[in-house]
């Protein structure tokens, strides 16, 4: 018997009756007697909603008082929790990430964790409580509240495993685990088993919003075993795990793995010099990718920063610059994809059609970028090509 972590996304306690049904559940295993520690999202939409209003006082909020709003989210759903739990008869406590020990650095709306003070965890973990933590959220060494970036409750839960010891990380989410794809867009997407590090890291930093990609580094890091699966059925999901020999020892063959997607992109070109070294060591938050092409720096991004990211240019001195709404990026994720000229004839033929503006690869991808609204009909074309029916 020993700690196990679970989390659980914004959309599996996104109302009421979901939080009981998952206290149920949790009654359940609580009794198996493991140490259970549990990390909860903000309810669906709450963050972007939160967002949405601070958007309506200004369209360049202060990051400090941003995370002082955003993090009220996990606070209502963490309590919420813990009186569920209650009511099935379960001693339970919540506390916010502050209360947890999550000590990070102090870059508001990115920030990084450097330690996790667990001691009130253990405390009460002895105590036989379940303890729910608030993910997303810590307090910066200034004693500053800090969000970890969109979609940080991954990464609070992993962090955790990982300084708690715990045997594993579960991921608790509103699809079985991790797909071949995104399962709402390619309905035929294949449930992976399991994937390796290197391609759930490939696959979360280019754009599946199924675990944030610093939750995989953390584990890829300090080998945390983490599952991916399903919270209405608890049933075993997606396990992420050191890459394993091919079963097929079919030498050097072609695999890909899974494919990425990422909508609504932003695409701002910026002349290389001082100023914008500056404004990359002010822009604390996230970016989807930054590549420097000749005398310009290129920096994608994600459209809901549109206005504060204008505002940062402005400020830094730019007037004229070239912005472009709606790219798009679809991204094959696999082995021996790179560099190979059979690989690439056959993928443009497939996207003969597609307004393609550039193909690129790394090491384990092949990426395409292209107009958002040709991303969902080229992710299925190409699903359809590599993993069929
Ligand atoms: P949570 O609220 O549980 O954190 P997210 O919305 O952040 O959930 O992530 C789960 C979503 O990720 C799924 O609903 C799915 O649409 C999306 N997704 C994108 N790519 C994949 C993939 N390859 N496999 C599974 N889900 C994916
Ligand atoms: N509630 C936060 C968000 O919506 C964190 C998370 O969901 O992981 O980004
Ligand atoms: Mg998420």
């Amino acid at each position: 018997m020993g700690i196990i972590v679970k989390k659980f996304g914004g959309s599996s306690v996104g109302s009421v009756p979901q939080i009981q049904a998952i206290a149920k559940k949790l009654a359940q295993e609580y009794h198996q007697g493991d140490q259970l520690v549990l990390v909860v999202s903000a309810m669906a939409r709450t963050t972007d909603s939160l967002f949405g209003l601070a958007h309506e006082i200004t369209s360049h909020p202060s990051r400090r008082e941003m995370d002082m709003l955003l993090t009220a989210g996990e606070r209502i759903s963490m309590s919420l929790l813990s009186l569920a739990l209650l009511e099935e008869g379960i001693p339970s406590i919540s506390f916010t990430g502050s209360q947890s020990g999550i000590i990070t650095d102090d870059h508001h709306g990115n920030a990084k964790i450097l330690k996790v003070n667990a001691f009130r965890i253990h405390e009460e973990l002895n105590k036989a409580k379940i303890v729910i933590v608030a993910g997303f959220q810590g307090v910066s060494t200034a004693k500053e509240i800090t969000t970890l970036g969109r979609g940080g409750s991954d990464t609070s839960a992993v962090a955790l495993a990982c300084y708690l010891q715990a045997q594993h990380c579960e991921i608790y989410t509103d699809v079985a685990g991790v797909y071949s794809a995104d399962p709402r867009i390619v309905r035929n997407a294949r449930l992976l088993p399991e994937i390796s590090f290197m391609d759930m890291l490939a696959l979360a930093y280019n754009g599946s919003k199924v675990l944030h990609p610093r939750a995989v580094e953390f584990a890829s890091k300090y080998k945390v075993p983490v599952e991916v699966k399903s919270s209405f059925t608890f049933a075993p999901g997606t396990m992420i795990k050191n890459e394993e020999s091919p079963k097929d020892k079919t030498m050097e063959t072609i695999q890909v793995t899974a494919i990425a997607h990422k909508e609504n992109i932003l695409r701002y070109l910026i002349p290389l010099d001082e100023k914008a070294h500056t404004l990359l060591n002010k822009w604390q938050n996230e970016v989807f990718k930054i590549t420097v092409q000749g005398e310009a720096l290129e920096l994608y991004i994600e459209d809901k920063y549109e206005s504060e990211i204008d505002y940062l240019l402005t400020e830094s001195g730019y007037d004229e610059l070239s912005k472009d709404h709606n790219w798009g990026f679809v991204i094959l994720i696999g082995l021996g994809l790179a560099a190979d000229p059979a690989f690439m004839a056959r993928v443009l033929k497939l996207t003969q059609t597609i307004d393609i503006k550039r193909i690129s690869h790394g090491e384990r991808s092949l990426e395409l970028i292209l107009p958002t609204q040709q991303v969902a009909k080229t992710l299925v074309l190409l699903h359809q090509e590599f993993f069929g029916e």
